[in-house]
């Protein structure tokens, strides 16, 4: 048996919101070798396999799980340049902030905007990760796999991957058959400031920044007044994700809540501001039942406290979800991933 193969680990300590049962087995794998030995392990032994990151877009159920847990730690970065591109290579197990710390310190700019999520780099392309008007998908040229059916290693390129709104087919078309083992991101050594978003538009009103440092510093500011700190409390960041609807389901509510902030999505979408309807429309900042709750300065975050369970937290998603509906006909879906 390999050494870090371990039995009945309490997952709670793999996940920011800090609930679950145990992994019936669990192993940390370091290298591309060492995922394909391990998927092997858990086929021969007819065991349902899963891998996660940081944990930090996820919701385990207080039963645990079953199966093996394989926790992705593939580490190391490159680069190669190509004229004013800079093409980074990171290990999926590389933590994304320190990836986007040390790509910013290098002057190249692109993560900026997506800076302090926590997290995983192979992580990333699952749900299409975005923060301040950029997401993931603008930024990877591709991603490495590791073909759980076939036993081989190969290459998606960016139209392979079915990005979307927090979507990729890592989750919608193949969910866990593929193992991502390193992504690869376009940079570029120009200047491309990217902030159009509300809070950042405010911030540089009048002021092109400098460098992509400048962004980053004012992207932590802005967040560090919106999340709480996952170190100290229980949280996956935003619960749930923003709806798109029709654009006449987008009128009809504008007309209700003329505040309401709505932005085109597509070309004949719309998407609402889910932060908005939990506090101004259903009045649930910071309401909660103690345990449980949507945080005080962003109603899209939900806290969990040190004793809430994972059955805790899903009653209280499915309380919110049924407000949301009764008060605006909305069907919300869940950012978070359950396990
Ligand atoms: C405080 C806070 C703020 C956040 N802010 C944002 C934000 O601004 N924008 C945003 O988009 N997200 C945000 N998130 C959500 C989360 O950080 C991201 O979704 C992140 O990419 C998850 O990375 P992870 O390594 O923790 O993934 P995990 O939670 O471990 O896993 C998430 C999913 O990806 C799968 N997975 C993980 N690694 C791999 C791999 N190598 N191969 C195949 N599948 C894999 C897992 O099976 C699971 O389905 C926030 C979370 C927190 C706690």
């Amino acid at each position: 048996m390999n050494s870090d193969w371990r039995e009945y680990e309490p997952l709670a300590l793999y996940t920011t919101l800090k609930v679950g049962g145990v992994a019936r087995y669990l192993t940390t794998v370091t290298t591309v070798s060492a995922v394909a030995q391990m998927v092997t392990r858990a086929q021969a032994l007819a065991l349902p396999f899963v891998t996660i990151g940081g944990g930090s877009n996820l919701l385990i159920s207080d039963n645990g799980y079953p199966g093996l847990v394989i926790v992705m730690a593939i580490a190391g970065m490159s680069e190669v340049v190509r004229g004013d591109q800079v093409l980074v290579t990171a290990g999926a197990g590389m933590v994304f902030d320190e990836l986007v710390a040390t790509t910013v310190r290098r002057g190249y700019w692109g993560l900026e905007n997506l800076s302090h999520i926590p997290g995983t780099v192979g992580a990333t392309p699952i749900q299409n990760v975005g923060a301040y008007g950029v997401e993931v998908a603008d930024l990877i040229e591709s991603v490495t796999v590791y073909d759980t059916e076939t036993g081989v290693e190969g290459v998606l390129q960016t139209d392979q991957c079915a990005f979307g709104y927090r979507t990729s087919r890592f989750k919608t078309v193949t969910p866990q058959r593929l193992i991502i083992t390193s992504v690869t991101f376009r940079l570029t050594k120009n200047d491309r400031p990217q902030v159009g978003y509300a809070d950042l538009a405010q911030r540089f009103a009048g002021i092109v920044p400098e460098s992509p440092t400048v962004v980053r510093d004012a992207v932590i500011a802005i967040r560090s007044a919106k999340f709480p700190d996952w170190h100290t409390v229980g949280t996956a960041g935003s619960f749930f994700k923003n709806p798109i609807v029709s654009r006449e389901v987008a009128h009809e509510l504008q007309r209700r809540y003329p505040e309401l902030p709505c932005y085109p999505h597509g070309t004949s979408q719309i998407k609402c501001s889910l932060g908005y309807i939990l506090d101004k429309i259903c009045g649930l900042r910071g309401f909660g039942d103690g345990r449980v709750r949507l945080y005080e300065a962003q109603a899209l975050v939900l806290v969990a406290e040190r004793g809430a369970t994972a059955t805790n937290i899903a009653d209280f998603a499915v309380f919110v979800a049924q407000q949301v509906y009764e008060k605006t006909g909305i069907v919300i879906e869940r950012e978070v991933q359950t396990l």
